[in-house]
């Protein structure tokens, strides 16, 4: 895949990067080592100061890095613009929290004094995807960088400006030289970083491929990995739910970053009892949608990131029918009114039902603005079909019976579980999955302690 930026709105090639040589790369990563053997050394006091001040250059110059985002990758302009204010929430969460994540914790023995201690690890790969080409990557640096580790990112190859404007961010920061480098290489440099003995972990935001590949030579090397992976969040409403509120959140969360979100709701487990009028609410929702010009301010939907992606959903979508699946609306890719946008990866926003459970789209991913809809007789068949995936990232259920919630809580398999609202990353908590959804955890306090020496010290 060639390394450059492609607008998803137009089709129009805007720029194209020459991946580094490896004489380059090796010079970045002497580059990294160099600077881990002073950064390791360097007081959280001044740490946090370069961090406060990332969080100041993201909300200063908010709507260049948002156009950059919209302009790689097609997700809307006032949807870029959270995502960089959110980079500044999490800069600022660690510069404050990382001193007490990371303190000495003294422990109760028989020796005259035991304690953890948190030391850096070294140089941190990060392979990082293009939906949240900005959150994804402040939500591992920020911690990373704090812990004294040094940052190497391989961004996806359609998102090379952000990749340098983070890079550059980092560097106004003040982070001494070497802290946090983008690497311009493709997906097949990635194993050779990692067998570089001065990369001592890594961790991935992708596809399951992508992990799997990343994971088997990580594992080669034995070293250290987070994998946030793919997801098929279930989205469960039960009888007794605000139907309006559940179907407007619905909507929300299915379309979130024009459906390109691994934490977006892609199935609707509906009780029977309420299952028509929620289908009837979604599809009066779905019709409402704008699709076009993600920069403009009433544009719902924009398109999606490259033109493979759009193919494959529609194929998807082609297979699903294919096999018995009836579509609600849409189906088909988009046409906006505006010329200029011919080329676009518009898609419809899509409701598929009628999914029996042996037509392979039941268990799979669909990344992009598709719902798939499946009623059910009760909170037992619901659960049951929330956990028939085999992905476990997270679920939305809706019901004000405090007995069926305590159900859900405990008995759904994901990495979390929201209640009456939609699943969102939130700093102060933290972020991951279980089963093919990936390992390990971002953000809060688990997030820091991902690359971290935990040593045992023991003074008799
Ligand atoms: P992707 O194709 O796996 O790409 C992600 C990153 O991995 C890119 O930097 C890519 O580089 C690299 N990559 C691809 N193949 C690789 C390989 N064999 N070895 C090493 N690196 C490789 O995924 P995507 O299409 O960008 O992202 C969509 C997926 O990410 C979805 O499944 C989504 O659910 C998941 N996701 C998960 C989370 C989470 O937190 N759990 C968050 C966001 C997205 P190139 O671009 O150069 O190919």
């Amino acid at each position: 895949m060639a390394i450059a930026t492609i607008n998803p709105a137009t089709g129009e090639l805007v720029q194209q990067f020459e991946p580094l040589s490896d004489a380059e790369v090796t010079a970045k990563l002497d580059l990294a080592e160099e600077a881990f053997a002073d950064y390791r050394l360097t007081s959280f006091e001044l740490k946090s100061n370069f961090l406060n001040a990332a969080a100041d250059i993201l909300e200063q110059e908010k709507a260049d890095f948002a156009k950059l985002m919209t302009l790689e990758m097609g997700k809307t302009y006032k949807s870029a613009i959270a995502e960089v204010e959110k980079c500044a929430i999490v800069c600022r969460y660690y510069a404050e929290s990382a001193p007490g994540f990371l303190a000495d914790s003294y422990v109760e023995t028989d020796a005259t004094k035991s304690y953890i201690k948190y030391q850096p690890l070294g140089i941190i790969l990060a392979v990082m995807p293009w939906n949240f080409p900005f959150w994804q990557v402040f939500r591992f640096a920020a911690p990373a960088l704090m812990a004294g580790n040094v940052g190497l990112l391989k961004h996806a190859s359609n998102v090379p400006q952000c990749a340098l404007a983070i890079e550059d961010i980092f560097h106004r920061a003040g982070f001494p030289q070497g802290v946090f480098q983008t690497l311009l290489v493709g997906a097949a440099k990635v194993k050779d970083l990692i067998n570089d003995h001065r990369v001592m972990a890594a961790t991935l935001t992708g596809s399951e491929p992508a992990g799997m590949s990343l994971a088997s030579a990580a594992g080669n090397q034995i070293k250290k990995v987070v994998l946030e992976l793919g997801g098929s969040d279930p989205f469960i409403v039960l009888a007794s739910a605000d139907l309006e509120v559940a179907a407007t959140t619905a909507v929300a969360s299915r379309m979130l970053n024009n459906g390109q979100s691994c934490i977006a709701a892609k199935r609707f487990i509906v009780e029977d009892a309420i299952a028509s009028q929620f289908e009837q609410l979604l599809l009066e929702k779905f019709q409402n949608l704008k699709v076009g010009d993600p920069m403009l301010p009433d544009t719902d939907i924009g398109p999606l990131a490259t033109a493979n992606i759009l193919q494959e959903i529609d194929q998807q979508v082609q297979n699903a029918v294919n096999k018995g699946a009836k579509v609600l609306i849409g189906g088909s890719t988009a046409t906006c009114e505006d010329a200029s946008l011919a080329k676009g990866n518009f898609y419809s926003p899509t409701i598929i039902s009628n999914i029996s459970p042996d037509n392979p789209v039941a268990k799979e991913e669909f990344f992009g603005p598709v719902a798939m809809l499946f009623p059910v007789p009760d909170i037992d068949a619901a659960i049951k079909l929330a956990n028939d995936t085999p992905f476990g990232l997270a679920a939305s259920a809706w019901t004000t019976d405090s007995h069926q919630q305590q159900r859900l809580i405990n008995e759904i398999e994901a990495g979390a579980v929201f209640i009456n609202t939609m699943v969102k990353s939130d700093p102060r908590l933290p972020f991951g999955g279980i089963k093919r959804s990936g390992y390990g955890r971002e953000l809060s306090i688990q997030g820091i302690h991902e690359f971290v020496n935990i040593k045992t010290v023991w003074v008799k």
